[in-house]
């Protein structure tokens, strides 16, 4: 780890890097974020046994109602329900003329009864615009006959989307990056109250899809790669959207997606096709939905894509049997866009829509986002009606869909939240933000202390990502594709912008260089470099989402790659900071590179904190949720089973970039007395781990102490090791901290070849921080 070692000829600039790292670690200036304040450490386990209540009130509070509700209900206004519509079916006009047509608006709710509308417009809108067309909405709801209020969506993925001024927190990415789920639950609150603000009481989030397919466009919208860091995340996300009380002008439902496979797409592109046997299937891609559901969570959004052949939306499988048979969803299940009829053009498992409609409603869809038409209420009331769709399956549906609505307080007050005392994009919130961007920033490498920066040097900035806040957010950012530079809050610092704050604008030069694939000036750049003391190359990519995210090379484009080893020529030390939502191949810059700090999307203060780690204001402390692969050819995770070739062939070729879990920090921690008892272990006995960790630098810092284990034999080839407790704990210099977990058979399972969960005798290995001890389970 980073030493204090002075280099022989340190130049001035560099001097007082050191005084100032000094500065820092005296003062133990690092932000505590919103650790457990007692004792300064956030650890999975507790985290998970303190958060596993789900919200009340429960569905049995509003059983009787609902049936009441439901005996008297035709069967056209019980398919309405069922029938989610996007907002352009009630509104006309585009952007900021957006309003609504009482037409229209009549059509969709006065006579389908459509019981769901959902976001998207090409614009973010005030909330008291928001406020005004939920309002219209709910009133025309209150003119029906039985007086069902509409239950509205929305894709508040970082933070409220499509909501003007909203605080917006780091992609999940680098949420996951933080370790932290105090902060995840914290920035989920805050996401949630202001969403509800804006009258609308339903998200769909969290994104729980295993991300262990590098190329695939909505990495960044996962927690990574691991399916116990995601389902801790995923549980606190969960937790912080739904609360005590889903019926408290703070809390929304939440929907899990896109239940389940989506992410592991053969080809590398999105809503293309997986082959995930059930072993696999059950051991990295139901866990986290598995966990979520636990926790409590409403609804949940099927996988656009198919798996093994079965479109997500025709698996009566996966949608009956294991989600609501083994996982034990109480809510109900919402189609994802357009996706029944995807069944027809682009599955080709039915040869036309009503067809698609009935397979898709057997097989455990309970709401259609259909969303521009209203064929699917048509076509399902036909159905019902020639007996090929029975009312008890309708009766199914909707009782869920009401519930819900009742448990939200809908009915009660279907604008509960617009009056709430939330404030929307407060300071108190855009702290959390900073705090939770500055937790997940991940120093990947930092050759001779090149970081951090003097504030007295003088650096030249230069790359496509450096001065917009567009990379540094990536889509569902006020819009689906978040690129739309107007959106964005005029106040907030770029990259660039908070290195000129940072150190005066007389201390920084800025040249692009290129743009996201297009060189601009390199030669400039490079020309600039050689005035420089250090070099800050912002790279990465711009904002995308879904399908129109799909690469067909995960290598940084060759303009960003050129940019970077021009400067390099002038030898200057050079720091690359990333901001992309998948790990972009930089294997060619990252050798001759000083330092390499991974940013992911870190949202809107996303600059200040890059600045505030480059310069030693704020000590990293986040870690890898993805293996960095080195080379597209050689993609894995990092829980991957043996493979011959580490050391053959092309030797480091082979070798990931930068492993899953890693991460730097200016001062240094080592580990010591890992204990494991008892040596021998069997039922429902618990394993016990205790390790102590000591901060061994000059700084404060948090550390995140990961405990993995593996089984040396077992009947399914055994993966090198899995992630199975971690804690994110905070120690001052010289400090030192014991740190325990409990292990329990059920961390010792895994997925037998009979697609089962089981628990076999044997040795496992324990490994924390480099160290490793073994027990035997009988
Ligand atoms: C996405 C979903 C999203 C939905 C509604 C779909 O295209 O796959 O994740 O929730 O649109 O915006």
């Amino acid at each position: 780890m980073l030493g204090k070692e002075i280099p022989v000829h340190t130049p001035k600039w560099k001097l007082w890097q050191i005084v100032i790292l000094l500065a820092v670690c005296t003062i133990g200036t690092i932000p505590s974020g919103a650790d457990d304040a007692a004792s300064g450490i956030v650890d999975s386990q507790t985290f998970l046994k303190k958060n596993m209540t789900p919200a009340g009130p429960p569905a049995s509070a509003s059983a009787a109602s609902v049936e009441r509700l439901l005996g008297q209900m035709t069967l056209k206004e019980k398919i309405g329900q069922m029938t989610q519509l996007e907002i352009g079916m009630v509104t006309d006009g585009q952007g900021q003329s957006i309003r609504i047509n009482p037409e229209k608006l009549h059509k969709a709710v006065g006579e389908y009864g459509a019981g769901s509308l959902l976001n998207v417009n090409d614009e973010a809108l005030s909330p008291e615009k928001w406020q005004g067309i939920i309002c219209a909405i709910q009133e025309e709801a209150k003119k029906t006959r039985l007086h069902v209020p509409v239950l509205y969506g929305i894709d508040s993925i970082h933070g409220p989307n499509y909501i003007l001024g909203s605080t917006l927190f780091p992609q999940p990415l680098a949420m996951a990056a933080t370790w932290n789920p105090e902060l995840m639950l914290r920035g989920s609150q805050i996401a949630a109250a202001e969403t509800r603000k804006a009258g609308i009481p339903w998200n769909f989030s969290p994104v729980l899809d295993a991300g262990r397919q590098p190329p695939w466009s909505r990495l960044w919208e996962t927690f990574g790669e691991d399916t116990y860091l995601a389902s801790v995340m995923g549980v606190a996300t969960v937790r912080g959207y739904e609360g005590s009380d889903l019926s408290s002008p703070v809390n929304v439902a939440a929907s899990l997606k896109h239940y389940v496979g989506y992410s592991y797409p053969t080809t590398g592109g999105d809503r293309s096709p997986a082959l995930i046997p059930e072993n696999t299937l059950r051991e990295y891609f139901l866990p986290t939905f598995a966990a979520a559901l636990k926790a409590g969570a409403h609804t949940v959004m099927v996988n656009s894509g198919e798996v093994n052949g079965i479109p997500g939306h025709a698996n009566g499988y996966l949608l009956k049997d294991v989600l609501r048979g083994e996982l034990g969803l109480q809510g109900f299940v919402v189609s994802d866009w357009m996706d029944i009829k995807k069944l027809v053009g682009e599955h080709h498992i039915a040869a036309n829509e009503k067809e698609a409609t009935r397979i898709a409603v057997l097989a455990g869809i309970d709401m259609s986002m259909v969303p521009s038409d209203y064929s699917f209420s048509d076509l399902l009331l036909q159905l019902t009606q020639e007996g090929k769709v029975p009312v008890s399956r309708i009766d199914g549906a909707v009782r869920k869909i009401l519930t819900l609505k009742f448990q939200l307080g809908l009915f009660d007050d279907p604008l509960r939240g617009i009056d709430s005392k939330t404030l929307i994009g407060s300071p108190e919130s855009r702290q959390v933000s900073l705090e939770a961007a500055r937790e997940s920033i991940t120093l990947l490498k930092n050759e001779n202390h090149t970081l951090p920066l003097a504030k007295t040097a003088h650096i030249l900035v230069t790359g496509p990502d450096a001065d917009s806040l567009i990379p540094l957010n990536n889509g569902w950012s006020y819009t689906w594709q978040g690129d739309r530079a107007s959106m964005y809050p005029k106040d907030r610092a770029t990259i660039l912008k908070a290195i000129q704050e940072k150190i005066g604008v007389a201390n920084v030069t800025y040249v692009p260089g290129t743009t996201y694939n297009k060189e601009v000036d390199i030669a400039k750049a490079a020309e600039a470099a050689s005035k420089a003391d250090a070099v800050v190359i912002c790279l990465g990519e711009w904002a995308y989402a879904e399908t129109p995210g799909n690469i067909a090379d995960l290598t940084l484009p060759d303009g960003q790659i050129g940019l970077a080893l021009k400067i390099m020529e002038k030898k200057k030390p050079i720091i690359l900071v990333l901001t992309e939502g998948r790990p972009r191949i930089i294997s060619r810059i990252a050798d001759p590179a000083n330092a390499i700090v991974m940013a992911y999307n870190p949202s809107n203060e996303g600059g200040q904190a890059i600045a505030d780690i480059l310069f030693g204001d704020v000590n990293p402390s986040g870690k890898l949720p993805i293996t960095y692969p080195r080379s597209p050819n050689r993609l894995f995770t990092y829980d991957h089973k043996v493979f011959e070739g580490d050391d053959w062939g092309e030797g480091k070729v082979m070798a990931a970039q930068f492993e899953f879990g890693s991460g730097l920090s200016y001062t240094s921690f080592s580990y010591s007395d890992l204990h494991v008892t008892p040596a021998t272990a069997s039922g429902s006995q618990t394993v016990q781990v205790d390790v102590k960790v000591k901060n061994t630098g000059d700084c404060a810092g948090k550390e995140v102490v990961q405990l993995y284990l593996n089984e040396r034999f077992a009947s399914v080839t055994p993966p090198l090791q899995r992630l199975k407790r971690f804690a994110k704990l905070l120690l001052q210099s010289g400090e030192s901290r014991q740190v325990s977990f409990e292990l329990t058979s059920d961390d010792l399972s895994f997925i037998g070849a009979d697609n089962k969960r089981v628990v076999e005798p044997g040795v496992f290995d324990v490994r924390i921080g480099g160290l490793q001890q073994s027990f035997e389970w009988k």
